[in-house]
């Protein structure tokens, strides 16, 4: 018998959208020609990429024309610190130390190349201080990172405190973003920012499409060579179903329907697993997000097992899953290696219901009662399934 399957991993990627399905199918079919000719096959093309690009603009409130279309989060990161560190002599970075590796891999070679890279811990609560964030921008730091959102905890960052220091001092600031569009209010103007990355498939637009929102005053080199898309900045005929895509799945779920469905969870989670421990349960989170930690149970056996059972879940961070590593965000809110081991993300979307969280619970249950008794540890007096 296949067991029912129940997606619980929104945090990696959220399935595509009728809407985004629909308008990426249309663009395909319509804009046949390429956006950069001239002719009417050309200009089809074209429109529906400026379509796309005003309504993007206009959803997080900003100038059509600092909206940059990339292949995604990645890209747009890289991007904006390549692009702007490139013909900059070397000074200090400043980043939260829970950035994705999109951006922390980036700084790394900068570290290598005689930059200075403070990277900025959060507290317990998988939040970052401002403060000390603050504290460490220099009057030669060249760019700050702050995300706007942690994929892993879903702790949200505070960002607005930051950005208006480095507005302040003329610090550029980039704010990962890629996991708060959709799931909470967006105040772009509010953080100050100098670029924001976003990524299409985190709200059910399609895969491999993103944009970088940038402040025109701050030239960026392009990563690529080769032609004057996007206004010189990222050369390469545009992806026009994927950015049709993405501006048709923008609004299109609600995110704060998952809050209900996450906090009984974890209220029950901690009612029947003794020991039982939610990261950033008191911080201001991400709807959909619970990040949690049960004793004794490695987190990738506990994934691998509900997978069998037909749930989707992560370990740690979903992008570095594959590679086995701690996670550095739990790591870097002072846990301990075996906590962060026996760490699992559930990110639930908003068709989840109390049905798939109880679900999920009793199979979590089931599991460890399972895993504890090969390990010779007998029943699990703690576990009420
Ligand atoms: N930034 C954050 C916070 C993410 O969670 C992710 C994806 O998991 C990315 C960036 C990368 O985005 P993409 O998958 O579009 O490259």
């Amino acid at each position: 018998m296949t067991a029912l399957q129940r997606y619980l991993d929104f945090n990696a990627t959220c399935p595509s959208v009728e809407a985004s399905i629909s308008a990426w199918n249309e663009a395909v079919r319509q804009a046949a020609g390429n956006a950069s000719s001239i002719h009417w096959a050309g200009r089809s093309a074209r429109r529906m990429l400026d379509d796309a690009r005003d309504e993007f603009a206009a959803y997080i409130r900003v100038d059509s024309a600092d909206v940059v279309f990339t292949s995604g989060g990645t890209e747009s990161n890289n991007m904006a610190i390549h692009g702007w560190l490139a013909d900059k002599a070397p000074g200090r970075i400043v980043a939260s130390a829970i950035e994705h590796p999109s951006v922390l891999k980036p700084l790394e070679r900068y570290a290598l190349n005689g930059w200075e890279v403070v990277l900025i811990p959060p507290g317990e609560d998988g939040v970052v201080c401002a403060d000390a964030f603050i504290d460490a921008l220099s009057d030669d730091t060249r760019l700050a990172c702050l995300m706007a959102a942690n994929n892993e905890t879903g702790a949200v960052q505070a960002v607005a405190d930051v950005g208006s220091v480095c507005k302040a001092r003329n610090i550029p600031l980039l704010v990962d973003a890629v996991q708060l569009l959709g799931k909470t209010p967006l105040d772009i103007s509010g953080w100050q920012p100098d670029f924001v990355s976003f990524s299409a498939h985190k709200i059910g637009g399609p895969k491999g499409v993103g944009a970088l929102v940038l402040d025109r005053t701050r030239a960026l080199q392009p990563l690529t060579c080769g032609g004057g898309q996007e206004r010189g900045r990222r050369p390469g005929t545009e992806n026009v179903p994927g950015v049709a895509g993405f501006a048709a799945a923008l609004g299109v779920l609600d995110f704060s329907q998952a809050e209900p469905v996450r906090d009984g969870f974890e209220a029950r989670l901690l009612e029947r697993v003794a020991g039982a421990h939610i990261f950033s349960r008191d911080a201001h989170r991400l709807p959909n997000t619970s990040m949690f930690s049960l004793p004794d149970i490695d987190g990738e056996t506990l994934l691998m097992q509900l997978d069998l059972a037909g749930f989707a879940v992560a370990s740690g961070s979903a992008c570095s899953s594959g590679l086995r590593s701690v996670s550095h965000v739990l790591m870097a809110m002072g846990c301990s290696e075996e906590i962060a081991r026996n760490s699992v993300r559930v990110s639930f979307g908003p068709g989840n219901t109390l049905d798939d969280a109880d679900a999920l619970l009793g199979e979590l249950a089931t599991i460890r009662e399972r895993l504890l008794a090969m390990a010779g540890a007998g029943s699990f007096p703690g576990v009420d399934q």
